[in-house]
């Protein structure tokens, strides 16, 4: 065992240890993501950069992975260099992986400067508008989290699963899934609405989620030129309601080659 001072403090150690192995035993926290230690080190990720005062020589900044205790080494683990230094290295880490959670997390617990996930939301806004003033449903809402804003389902409306949002966002970053006869409406990982879809009554198509259909009905309720309640998809209605063609359902159904759902 040697002598070593750590941050002003003396500490004995083994001569010839990796120093990230002997900061992590005793507790002494700095970032690194490439290290292993049943691995030989490959001081890739820059992360572990602290300041040595080895004998005879300069402060020098060093990577803790891959330096090996000597006696009477002075470690500091926190400087104005040293930040910059692994500010440099998560920019560059970000530059390759940057949705990483980890390298976000690590940059966080450690104060380096990461900036947020892209998420692909260009925050312009379209979901919410459309949802609000055009749907009427209330579903989105901008929600600030450490200091960002964030598109997210509201708690003051319900979405219907028109799709609006989704076709209107420039980037695609509200998006749907139609699985079966379930349509999930996401941002990012979170479900803004989960709906079942309805069949078209004459072709068998899934075409509108139940909750739209009600939500149709509800908005028409007081126009003279309402039609019955038929679940038909946009092109079989446009056909069954064309006069001069004189279509009914068993008809059109025909057409597609399935019998009309009763
Ligand atoms: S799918 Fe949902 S969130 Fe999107 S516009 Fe329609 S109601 Fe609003």
């Amino acid at each position: 065992m040697v002598k070593i001072i750590i941050n002003g403090a003396e500490h004995s150690a083994e001569a010839g240890k990796r120093l990230l192995l002997v900061l992590n035993e005793k507790g002494i926290r700095v970032p690194h993501l490439c290290f292993h230690h049943a691995l030989t080190p490959a001081a890739a990720c820059k992360l572990c950069v602290v300041e040595v005062k080895e004998k005879d020589k300069p402060i020098r900044t060093r990577l803790a992975c891959a330096i090996k205790i000597a006696t009477g080494m002075e470690i500091t683990t926190e400087s104005a260099m040293v930040h910059q230094m692994r500010n440099t290295a998560i920019g560059n880490l970000l530059k390759l992986a940057p949705h990483s959670k980890a390298i976000h997390k690590i940059g966080r617990e450690f104060g380096l400067t990461t900036g947020i996930i892209p998420d692909g939301c260009i925050r312009c806004r379209l979901c919410i508008r459309v949802c609000s003033e055009i749907i009427g449903a209330k579903a989105l809402k901008m929600v600030k989290t450490e200091g960002r804003n964030y598109v997210s389902p509201s708690d003051k409306g319900e979405c219907i699963g028109c799709l609006t949002c989704t076709n209107v966002c420039p980037t695609k970053a509200i998006r749907y899934e139609d699985d079966g006869r379930i349509r999930t409406v996401m941002v990012r990982d979170e479900i803004v609405g989960r709906h079942t879809l309805e069949c078209c009554q004459i072709c068998g198509k899934l075409y509108s989620t139940t909750k739209f259909l009600e939500h149709v009905k509800q908005v028409d309720a007081d126009l003279p030129e309402e039609k019955e309640d038929h679940r038909h998809c946009p092109t079989c209605s446009k056909l069954y309601y064309r006069k001069n063609l004189k279509m009914t359902a068993p008809k059109l159904a025909t057409l597609y080659g399935n019998k009309p759902v009763t």
